[in-house]
């Protein structure tokens, strides 16, 4: 009798690419693949997917599959509209991959939720119990773990800390909205601020370059990203009090430039909650799991 325990299908939908692998119930990645997003049409979407899932099983026993998604996310109706891929809505991708796997156990998670749970099972957030998770990048997204559990909300949209505000500011956000941490503290916003205020750079530099100038000591630069990470220390800090947090962990292309970003970050948080004795949650911590947490978290989270 074979004693090799059934493994599950994770997929990673993001804006810029698409992930699937092959994880074991100890979260271990034995096969994955992956392929830009490409935006142009759905069917472009069922396509990758398809090819994606059968260039990853090799005859495994499967037990479930689990997909983490860029947002918004519908779990009753199994489909998902991501915001940054217009042409991708209401995409019934959990139909979708039950034809293609024949596998009827699928869910279906936010890519935050999804890399949140990941590092709660797997990576920083161990032994944690109220965590938030965020990703900062081209935009800011997050996800709460409550009572050891996955938060959806009430329209699955649990942990949308990026269009909450702080104050203070009157930058326009693309949702409508005037201040919310997004249109102060994504890499998009933090290189717009840099450049209007003098920093020599291109109309399409990214948030990198403004990295790159800041750790030449560029004071513009160093100021942009001062801002940005203040907005989101400020932000943790309001959300770990409001929900008495054991953890924050935070990831995405913003997170890896180092203690220019770090540092006022961490000072900020710091700050914003030295009132509040009683949380429990020191710092904000760095993911452990690296770029495939949201594909391990998927996985897992599916295997429930
Ligand atoms: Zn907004």
């Amino acid at each position: 009798m074979s004693a090799v325990a059934p493994v599950a299908i994770g997929i990673d939908i993001g804006a810029t690419k698409i992930a699937v692998g092959l994880i074991s119930p100890s979260g271990a990645i034995t096969h994955r693949k992956e392929t830009p997003s490409k935006g142009n049409s759905s069917e472009g979407l069922a396509t990758d997917l398809a090819n994606l899932i059968r260039e990853v099983v090799h005859g495994e026993e499967i037990s479930s599959v689990g997909i983490g998604s860029a947002g918004p996310i519908d779990v009753q109706r199994g489909t998902i509209s991501p915001v940054n891929i217009p042409i991708w809505r209401d995409f019934p991708v959990v139909e979708l991959v039950r034809d293609i796997t024949k596998i009827k156990k699928v869910s279906l998670l936010g890519d935050v939720v999804a890399l949140v749970y990941g590092e709660f099972k797997l990576g920083a957030a161990r032994n944690k119990l109220n965590i938030l998770g965020l990703v900062v990048s081209t935009g800011i997204g997050g996800g709460l773990i409550l009572n050891g559990e996955v938060y959806n909300g009430s329209t699955w949209n649990g942990g949308y800390i990026g269009h909450t505000l702080i104050g203070g500011s009157d930058k326009k956000c693309f949702c409508g909205g005037v201040g919310c941490i997004e249109a102060i503290a994504s890499g998009p916003s933090m290189t717009k601020w840099a450049k209007d205020n003098g920093l020599p750079i291109s109309n399409d530099a990214k948030f990198e370059d403004v990295a790159k100038a800041a750790l030449e000591g560029n004071a513009i630069a160093i100021e942009a990203i001062r801002l940005g990470a203040q907005a989101i220390g400020i932000a943790a800090a309001n959300a770990s009090a409001f929900l008495d947090l054991d953890a924050v962990i935070l990831g995405g292309g913003v997170s890896e430039s180092g203690e220019i970003f770090w540092k006022p970050l961490q000072e900020a948080f710091a700050q914003s909650k030295a009132h509040n004795k009683f949380l429990k949650v020191q710092e904000i911590s760095s993911c452990d799991l690296g770029k495939d947490a949201g594909l391990i978290g998927a996985a897992l989270h599916g295997m429930i």
